[in-house]
């Protein structure tokens, strides 16, 4: 191999090299651009794009600007009026730090600088093409504040072109990341045109009321009509935003905003925590949607990790870890039923297909399970389901003469389809899906009994026994402890022979043999590991499932009053155990939409 000496690079390869690793497309153009500009405490920017991006970005603020003289050390490597020392490093309160963005940017596209510095009254402008060692600075026009132009980006980077989409995905990575940042600060008013088209107008905005009209804007207005708005302050940090309702899950995590003063940031730690907060009211495969900021002292995390800044260090990962579980779990607790977050002030008519139940899932019905022996294979379920005479004291169906008096859920009217409980409200009416609801009960009790290790059993009079396979009679044996702890307990008696002594108390007479099968089934699909400790809340769900009233019979109205009263009482009792809704609610405005009265 014949021998290269060493050499210094020029200043223009040494800026391409470093754009390769912040500028992969005009939206990270965007980014660096719009985060300069929110560091320079811009209360209003204006974004133009032509071409996707490829041919121009135009972004103006009106932030404190560049002093003239600073004019080309703004676009010098390394320049930056951000940081001065190690220590501002260790506590940086800017979006941008490195002094990278604007020399990387002019060594791959054509850049015109142009700002007026807020205590000048002339504007100055520089061009640059990543080339040049001088810079000629000209007088220009412009307001208090900064214009940004990049033309043509990679033009002179055609390894870089080769991979820029079509002007239509160009452009709506842009208007993803505009939006993303716009959640980011509402204090800033944003305006997107593209190809002189307007895409997105937000006025800055300071209530709260405002905060979620731009929300709406930005997301749509079905997701800030389904998320609880939190705020939580400990340990010096903050959290606030909003976390829509389980039952406004995705099937994509393309709705999870999380942003460290002021930063986006996608961290491991983080959707760990939030997926540790969902784990109960969330199933598996479903992602939660929210928006939530998290603030704390700028030491306590360390943001030159990566140098497009999306992942962070904290210095007491645990700390923040288990601050976001609990302000999320707490958060997702409080939204009983009854008193989930109801918008007084801008209540939209309910839709009438939001009336219509899910489509039905694996866990829907018992008898689409495809181990609902219990149900269909037994007579005996259908009487021994006074499950609900065991819930806690019955209400008297009489309304009061005070409708302040009136439970949330207000009182039980009709058991339609032997599926949904009709009840007149204060304010309306609701439909509870009884089984979604009653499982939910029943598992919020079997967890909280199961944490105080003190779910009650009832032994049988007679020990029912069953024959399983050789494989469930093993399952049933690992977990006989984990089983008694729950209030089951399961004897092997033979190699395929299990004997069940004792239930939950609460479950009252049940179909044990049919109960131990699906649950045996449950078991069977997840695998039992050594760790089916680590597996109890699953296995609990499963119980509360498996036991949860079939909604096959006609409820009486003591029955459905008692459902009622016990759902005003349990967190989370606003969703099943798979996230989806146990209740929805027309008010009298609702059903007078409905019919058009009062217009
Ligand atoms: P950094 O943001 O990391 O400091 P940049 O290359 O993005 O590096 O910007 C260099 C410097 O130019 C900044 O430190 C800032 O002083 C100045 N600057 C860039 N954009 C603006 C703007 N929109 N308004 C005011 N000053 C700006
Ligand atoms: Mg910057």
């Amino acid at each position: 191999m014949s021998r290269s000496r060493i050499h210094s690079l020029p200043p223009q390869l040494i800026n391409q090299i470093a754009a390769g690793e912040v500028i992969e497309r005009p939206a990270s153009v965007i980014k660096e651009l719009l985060e300069n500009s929110f560091d320079a405490g811009a209360t209003q920017v204006q974004l133009d794009i032509e071409h996707g991006g490829m041919r121009l970005l135009r972004i103006r603020d009106d932030g404190i600007g560049i002093v003239k003289d600073d004019l080309p050390l703004a676009l010098s490597r390394h320049a930056t009026s951000k940081i001065a020392s190690l220590d501002d490093l260790s506590r940086i309160a800017t979006l941008g730090f490195r002094g990278e963005a604007l020399p990387s940017i002019s060594a791959c596209a054509r850049l015109r600088l142009t700002s007026r510095a807020i205590e000048s009254d002339s504007a100055w402008c520089i061009d640059a093409d990543g080339t040049e060692c001088d810079y000629t600075v000209q007088p220009a026009s412009h307001p208090p504040g900064t214009t940004v132009e990049v033309r043509d980006l990679f033009y002179n980077v055609p390894a870089r072109r080769k991979f820029l989409k079509s002007e239509k995905t160009e452009f709506a990575h842009i208007d993803a990341l505009v939006r993303r940042l716009a959640l980011s600060r509402f204090e800033t008013g944003f305006a997107l045109r593209h190809n002189q088209r307007e895409v997105l107008r937000l006025p800055p905005t300071t209530s709260l009321r405002d905060q979620e009209q731009r929300i709406a804007k930005l997301l749509g207005q079905t997701f800030i009509d389904q998320a609880l708005h939190l705020a939580f302050a400990a340990a010096q940090m903050t959290l606030s935003g909003w976390v829509a309702l389980p039952t406004y899950s995705r099937a994509q995590p393309d709705m999870q905003f999380f942003y460290i003063n002021g930063r986006f940031i996608r961290d491991k730690l983080i959707v760990h925590a939030v997926k540790q907060a969902f784990r109960d009211v969330l199933y598996q495969d479903r992602h939660p949607a929210f928006i939530l900021y998290l603030t704390l002292d700028p030491t306590m995390v360390d943001v030159n990790a990566h140098p497009t800044k999306m992942e962070v260090r904290f210095r007491d990962s645990r700390l923040v870890h288990d601050f976001l579980t609990q302000a999320l779990g707490d958060t997702l607790a409080h939204a009983r039923a009854g008193r989930v977050a109801h918008r007084e002030d801008v209540a939209p008519p309910l839709p009438i297909s939001s009336l219509t139940p899910s489509s039905p899932s694996k866990h829907d019905a018992p008898q689409s399970s495809g181990h609902g022996q219990a149900s269909s294979a037994t007579p005996r379920v259908a009487e021994t389901m006074p499950i609900y005479a065991q819930l806690s004291g019955v209400a008297r169906p009489t309304l009061p003469a005070n409708p302040h008096d009136m439970p949330s859920l207000g009182y039980a009217i009709a058991h339609l389809h032997q599926t949904y409980i009709l009840a007149e409200t204060a304010r309306g009416i609701v439909l509870v899906d009884a089984h979604a609801a009653h499982e939910r009960i029943l598992y919020e009790r079997l967890k909280q009994q199961s944490a105080k290790r003190a779910v009650p059993r009832q032994p049988l009079l007679v020990p029912e026994s069953l024959t399983v396979s050789l494989a469930d009679a093993d399952l049933a044996e690992q977990a006989r402890e984990t089983l008694l702890e729950m209030g089951m307990e399961i004897d092997r008696v033979g190699p395929e022979t299990l004997l069940i002594r004792a239930l939950p108390a609460w479950l009252g007479a049940v179909d044990a043999a049919g109960l131990l099968r699906d649950i045996l089934a449950d078991l069977r699909e997840h695998g039992v590991s050594a760790r089916l400790a680590a597996q109890r809340e699953e296995l609990l769900a499963s119980i509360a499932c498996h036991a949860a009233v079939r909604t096959r019979r006609k409820l009486t109205v003591e029955e459905m009053n008692a459902l009622l009263r016990e759902m005003e009482k349990t967190a989370r009792s606003g969703q099943c155990n798979h996230g989806r809704p146990t209740w929805v609610e027309l008010t009298r405005q609702d059903l007078d939409r409905f019919f058009l009265r009062g217009r």
